[in-house]
């Protein structure tokens, strides 16, 4: 145990409500409090003089404090602490509300920092300070006349309703007599990278990142910090990489390339391949040839034709004599895997089997003894296929749709199935440098290009007044014959709350809106098999109307339905909604998409309107990365996205230099032998010992 990792409660003189909070924030050590970064800073380094007060602005003024009285002034319940400071260029007035403590901490007659926003008081016709941080002069300024940190505060919503508020004040107050244990963190980087990368000392780091001596030392500090995360997360995942292929190169299924074969596949189709598909064809099949598994992941945009991709990886591998399994969330998409599969395989003699949750018992007992004997070489199914006594004969390939639906029981696979080459798709449009983060233990090819002759999905942003008309339009639309979803945001706090809002809806739309149509509900508490059965009747078209929370699954098929309304469209992202019209557009019919936001603001309807300007999946979650970051793009738990605090995700120059620097390292000594401490590093990071 180092001074770090002191409890707080022995380190800082606070109250125990204080302490629930900070244990809340998960923040209970030292270290914890001192990793505890500031989100923003506050530019106080400036002092204005009291006759050049701007109205509106923070103005940071240094005086001698005249008078300081508190009062309580219309009998109500509010108290109010003013007072009045000089400097030799004239006197202003500050006013606190509810503040009547700092009648005890400040003292008439000495000097202060004065920091706050200007205002114009109309009765007595002259400027004040609205409720700004007051300190008094000492050696060193913690709140003002410095660049002051600002740091992600308790929920207000809680800090009302209970004691032990964590404000940002408070945080600096405690923290700063605690700043020279920051001497105590290790620099766990090689000295080389250090000095190739001209990077900041750790222990600097931090004190600066918190108390800045200046705008260049905290600029260096962000980057060491910065640099330190991406750094780690790549290093990590090239290291599991490297780990990967050493323990299954035993065991490895190299296939030659067959580039006649991959020729005879492309002919045999009725379009010609996307440039973008050729490429990821020619990449997929160069990973085969190698002495170790593959892992890439092939996204594209919803129709952007990965299944086909996927198919010339398939061909591939069972010529070359292996099994294929193709994994899929739910059955609905193993299901329309399986048709499209079936269709540009058949002249190869290729038939897949499906295996789903659905399947009786006897189909199933014979499709695991065709695995096990090796009669069947390729399976398409869902989690059923992942369940216990199903072993393959040779599997050489496995390929796994959305893989982020699966998790853990994937990687169970992988390791029962001794090391299939793998091959993962989605359709999350994720940017280059950015999957380099992410996904930094996959290779990545790009479907970045729709075929041709892909219609164009009308967008528009509806404001409420035009509601009942788009309604009247969809009506009329469906009567033609049309289909037509209808998603809702995922609001209430609960889930059982949310399901209750979308139920409701879905009665009001039901018998108010649309009487007379087939109207379909679809929703998260709804079981997969009930979930698959509203898919199948809307598929089918025994459902007109289908409404949904947002579960709807990604890549289903429903050439007919070409309306995508969503309501709350605002609390999507750009790539969420996009998916979500990719819903769309599947037939030959016109299709549209119709946004409905809550809020009609300018900052919302400016970002909507990406949607109706673009219509690439990368494009918008550029547009996307650029406005609400990472971690709101892409969502924590879903992505596996890091918690990154230094929000490092959107600097590609970052990125790009950090993962030189993990591939340095992992060429030079890719088990970390040698560098023990980042293999440390690595370890207590991820919380849990890695596991091949
Ligand atoms: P994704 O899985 O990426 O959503 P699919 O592979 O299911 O896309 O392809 C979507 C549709 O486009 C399918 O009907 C498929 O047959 C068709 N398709 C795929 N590639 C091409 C192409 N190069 N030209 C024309 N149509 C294509
Ligand atoms: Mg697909």
């Amino acid at each position: 145990m180092t001074q770090l990792d002191t409890p707080l409660s022995k380190a800082i003189r606070t109250t125990p409500s204080h302490l629930r909070r900070l244990k809340e924030m998960k923040i209970e050590t030292v270290a914890d409090i001192l990793t505890y970064f500031p989100w923003r800073y506050t530019d106080q380094r400036e002092v204005t003089r009291i006759i050049d007060i701007k109205l509106d602005e923070i103005n940071v003024i240094r005086g001698r404090l005249l008078t300081i009285k508190s009062g309580n002034p219309w009998r109500r319940r509010i108290s109010i602490t003013t007072s009045l400071i000089s400097d030799e260029s004239g006197t202003v007035e500050a006013v606190w509300f509810n503040q009547p403590y700092l009648l005890r901490t400040l003292i008439q007659g000495k000097e202060v920092i004065v920091s706050g926003k200007a205002k114009y008081n109309k009765k007595k016709g002259r400027l004040f300070l609205q409720s700004p941080d007051i300190e008094l002069i000492k050696d060193q300024q913690i709140h003002t006349a410095r660049i002051v940190p600002v740091y992600h505060e308790t929920e207000i919503s809680a800090a009302r309703k209970a004691p032990g508020k964590i404000s940002s004040k408070w945080i600096r107050e405690k923290l700063f007599p605690l700043m020279d244990f920051a001497d105590e963190f290790e620099d766990f980087l090689p000295p080389e990278i250090i000095k190739e990368h001209s990077l900041m000392a750790l222990n600097k780091a931090i004190r600066n990142v918190h108390f800045p001596e200046s705008e260049k030392t905290l600029d260096d500090a962000k980057r060491r910090l910065g640099f330190d995360e991406l750094f780690l997360i790549q290093l990590a995942a090239l290291h599991r990489r490297y780990m990967w292929r050493k323990t299954s190169k035993k065991e490895h299924k190299q296939m030659p390339a067959d580039w006649e074969l991959m020729k005879t596949f492309t002919q045999s189709l009725p379009w010609p391949l996307t440039n973008a598909q050729k490429k990821s064809i020619y990449e997929i099949i160069k990973d085969l040839e190698q002495p170790y598994p593959m892992s890439r992941l092939l996204e594209g945009d919803t129709g952007s034709g990965k299944t086909v991709v996927a198919a010339a990886a398939i061909l591939h591998a069972i010529k070359a004599g292996w099994q294929v399994c193709l994994l899929a969330p739910t059955e609905i998409l193993a299901r329309q895997h399986l048709k499209t599969i079936t269709k540009v395989l058949a002249k190869f003699y290729i038939e897949p089997v499906l295996m789903t949750g659905s399947t009786p018992t006897k189909d199933k007992k014979s499709i695991i003894e065709g695995l096990a004997n090796g009669s069947c070489s390729l399976v398409i199914g869902t989690h059923a296929l992942l369940q216990e006594g199903i072993a393959f004969k040779r599997l050489g390939l496995a390929i796994i749709d959305e893989q982020h639906r699966f998790g853990v029981r994937q990687r169970e696979l992988l390791k029962t199935h001794a090391s299939p080459h793998v091959l993962n798709l989605t359709a999350t449009p994720i940017p280059r440098t950015l999957a380099l983060v992410l996904y930094g233990d996959h290779d990545l090819s790009i479907l970045d290009e729709m075929p041709p002759g892909r219609q164009k999905i009308i967008t528009r942003v509806v404001p409420e007044n035009k509601r009942s008309e788009a309604y009247n339009w969809i009506k009329n639309e469906i009567e033609k014959g049309s289909q037509a979803f209808i998603i809702f945001p995922l609001i209430e706090e609960s889930e059982e709350l949310q399901v209750k809002a979308a139920i409701s809806e879905f009665e009001r739309l039901k018998s108010d809106i649309f009487p007379g149509l087939s109207v379909g509900l679809l929703h998260g508490r709804m079981k997969p098999e009930e979930k698959d059965t509203a898919m199948q009747a809307f598929s089918n078209g025994k459902i007109q109307v289908l409404v949904s929370t947002a579960v709807v699954e990604v890549g289903v098929d429903v050439p007919n339905a070409t309306i995508m309304m969503i309501e709350g469209a605002e609390r999507f992202g750009l790539a969420q909604l996009h998916q979500f019209r990719g819903r769309v557009g599947r037939g030959q019919k016109q299709s549209y998409c119709f946004l409905f936001p809550t809020l009609q603001i300018p900052q919302i309807l400016q970002r909507l309107n990406a949607l109706v300007k673009y219509n690439s999946g990368f494009k918008l979650a550029e547009v996307d990365l650029q406005l609400r970051g990472p971690g709101e793009v892409y969502g924590t738990a879903q992505s596996g996205i890091p918690d990154l605090k230094m929000a490092s995700l959107g600097n590609s120059e970052l990125i790009k230099e950090t993962r030189a620097a993990a591939t340095y390292i992992i060429e030079c000594d890719p088990e970390l032998i040698k560098y023990t401490k980042l293999k440390g590093k690595i370890l207590e990071q991820q919380n849990v010992a890695i596991d091949y």
